[in-house]
């Protein structure tokens, strides 16, 4: 098919329907790699003009899952059933992570203190939860006002392109250390079952929550491990009881339980129970 207008954004996108399957592959460079079922696509239409003002509402916080589910490496398949919901994750993103997300951004596209980072507002705006280019704007301003960036002049074609340059300052990157005191940092538990029936609930809710808070999930039936790597990683006790490590729990062997440590220094202690 070529290029034609995203069905999420109408950003002119790379569209291909592969042989025999009732579903799109799209590349947008605003909402990233996802599929669609061929009637959601017919639903989302070129106009969106049967959407109603709510569901058109949602439409760029589904680019703002797409987008953020790309940059995870994982390719979202899109319906009528699921869209919604996907959508809403995105909806309740307070503003103080909205303004952290960016300046953690800015921070990845630097590669190191005091090199220009580069970003798109007209591209980038949903791997903040933001609604529109105007939106990103205003958090950028406000990275400059807090003293964590210093915007950087970019060369007319970029300014063309809807490219902002900045330097993150010290104070911003010190915004972004972890804080002092005890515990791992970075490291973290989450305590969940990887029953296939919770993959929704993996995706929608623990994965989205864990990196709004900084962390980068890390789900053990996806990794290489063997028991004794597992245990070695966490640091357990021989009588199954675990302090501090990696989010590892394997549903082989059984669930961890206890609560999140959120790397703000408390302790980190969960109880390892086989089934
Ligand atoms: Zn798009």
């Amino acid at each position: 098919m070529g290029a034609k207008p995203c069905p999420i954004c109408k950003l002119n996108a790379s569209i291909e329907q592969p042989y025999n399957v009732l579903a799109y592959e799209i590349e947008c460079e605003r909402c990233g790699r996802f599929g669609i079922s061929d009637i959601l696509f017919l639903v989302l239409g070129p106009g969106q003009g049967d959407l109603s003002p709510a569901d058109r509402s949602l439409l760029p916080y589904l680019s703002a899952h797409t987008k953020q589910a790309t940059t995870q490496g994982v390719v979202v398949m899109l319906d009528t059933d699921n869209w919604r919901e996907y959508a809403r994750a995105h909806t309740r993103t307070p503003v103080s992570q909205k303004v952290r997300k960016l300046l953690e951004l800015l921070a990845d596209r630097s590669s190191y203190p005091g090199e220009v980072a580069k970003i798109s507002a007209e591209v980038d705006y949903p791997l903040l939860d933001a609604k529109s280019v105007e939106g990103f704007k205003y958090f950028f301003e406000h990275l400059g006002e807090l003293e964590y960036i210093e915007e950087v002049q970019v060369s007319h074609p970029e300014a063309a392109k809807g490219l902002l340059g900045c330097v993150v300052t010290v104070e911003g990157w010190k915004r972004l250390e972890p804080p002092a005191g005890g515990g791992i940092p970075g490291l973290c538990f989450i305590a969940m079952s990887f029953h296939t029936s919770l993959n929704e609930a993996y995706q929608l809710g623990i994965h989205a929550a864990v990196r709004e808070c900084g962390f980068e999930p890390v789900r053990i039936d996806l990794e290489h491990h063997n028991e004794k790597f597992l245990r070695q990683d966490l640091g357990g006790d021989p009588d199954g009881s675990v302090h501090g490590g990696r989010l590892h729990t394997p549903a082989r062997w059984g669930i961890l339980r206890g609560g999140l440590c959120d790397g703000t220094g408390a302790p980190c202690r969960l109880d390892l129970q086989r089934r």
